[in-house]
């Protein structure tokens, strides 16, 4: 079984993410998308909150499961028995930011294969930090979210 991880914070997660794992598909038996949880850093979405928002997006796909994890991804991904480590690129910052990440990890974990997927234009532009801002001002996030989250992100940060 050819099962990869798609790590990330997800807070929360956008139309640039399921892209990527929806095209990820084509390549793989099973991939979980995983909520990486830094206990240090503060987020905008409780770890509930983004995974019921993952769970929705994905509830259609069987393949496609969701789980959350602590400490080091190399372990979550050994752990679950993946081989690969699923990642988007939207520009070349993207990859200057993985490249010392990807090299230690494959220091310490040298049969797990990392996987690159362009981002499309129409996604290219699209990141939470940039969305959390639009969410935070009452803006328009059609377009920017799956369309399976928009309700629920309205409930919990508009009502
Ligand atoms: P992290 O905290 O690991 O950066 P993110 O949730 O921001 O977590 O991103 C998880 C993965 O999704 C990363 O590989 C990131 O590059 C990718 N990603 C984020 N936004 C986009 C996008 N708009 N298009 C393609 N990939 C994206």
């Amino acid at each position: 079984m050819r099962r990869a991880i798609f790590p990330g914070s997800f807070d929360p997660i956008t139309l640039g993410h399921t892209e990527i794992v929806l095209r990820g598909k084509a390549l793989f038996d099973e991939i979980i998308v995983a909520v990486g949880v830094n206990s240090a850093k503060k987020y905008f979405f409780s770890l509930e909150e983004r995974i019921n928002m993952l769970e929705a997006c994905f509830s259609e796909h069987p393949n496609i499961k969701v789980d959350y994890y602590t400490g080091l991804t190399i372990e979550f991904a050994r752990e679950k028995e993946a081989s690969f480590i699923l990642r988007g690129l939207r520009n070349p910052q993207d990859l200057t930011y993985e490249q010392p990440i990807e090299l230690i990890n494959k220091h310490m974990a040298p049969e797990l294969e990392v996987v690159h997927l362009l981002s499309s234009p129409k996604t290219a532009m699209i990141s939470s930090t940039i969305v959390r801002e639009v969410i935070k001002y009452k803006g328009h996030v059609r377009g920017l979210l799956p369309d399976e989250i928009i309700d629920y992100v309205h409930d919990i940060k508009y009502a």
